[in-house]
């Protein structure tokens, strides 16, 4: 899995974008079209959140993951954070994978559950620390969560 490169953003008037780049799965069979393309699967940005998957792209589409997460909030009244580790930390391993994702909300909240700490570590390469993100109190500040993730070390491989 290396060379995988998620972006997810918000601007200043809350507008979220998404996307992913992938080199694929090690040894993938010729022909092989991951999840990174797939809207909805490994990528997904509405008006509510912006999100960008890596790890077994297979249980990602299974899961349609990404969308999953906007589904799961504006329908089951979710947080940002409950939506996206239900969907990392038990949706995909469900339907037989592992990985992890990015997630930004409209108010700036920011979420990266992920199933391996290798792969979270990793994550923080392309997260942006730039102190600027706005939150509405009680609400997890991107740089909170990426805090979080270099401090774990208990949740996986
Ligand atoms: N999700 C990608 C795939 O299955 C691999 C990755 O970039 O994490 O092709």
């Amino acid at each position: 899995r290396m060379g995988t490169v998620g972006a997810v953003a918000r601007d200043a008037a809350g507008r979220l974008a998404a996307a992913t780049s992938t080199g694929g799965m090690t040894n993938k069979r010729a022909g092989r079209v991951g999840d990174s393309p797939i809207i909805g699967a490994g990528t997904w940005a509405d008006g509510r959140v912006a999100v960008s998957c890596t790890g077994t792209g297979e249980a990602f589409m299974k899961a349609a993951a990404a969308h999953e997460i906007s589904a799961l909030i504006r329908h089951a009244g979710l947080s940002l954070e409950e939506a996206a580790r239900r969907v990392a930390l038990e949706d995909v391993p469900r339907a037989g994978g592992r990985g992890g994702l990015i997630a930004v909300a409209r108010d700036g909240a920011a979420a990266l559950p992920f199933r391996a700490v290798l792969a979270q570590r990793n994550a923080l390469d392309y997260l942006a620390l730039d102190g600027q993100w706005a939150a509405a109190p009680g609400q997890r500040l991107l740089s909170d969560a990426v805090r979080e993730a270099r401090n774990s070390r208990t949740d996986g491989t």
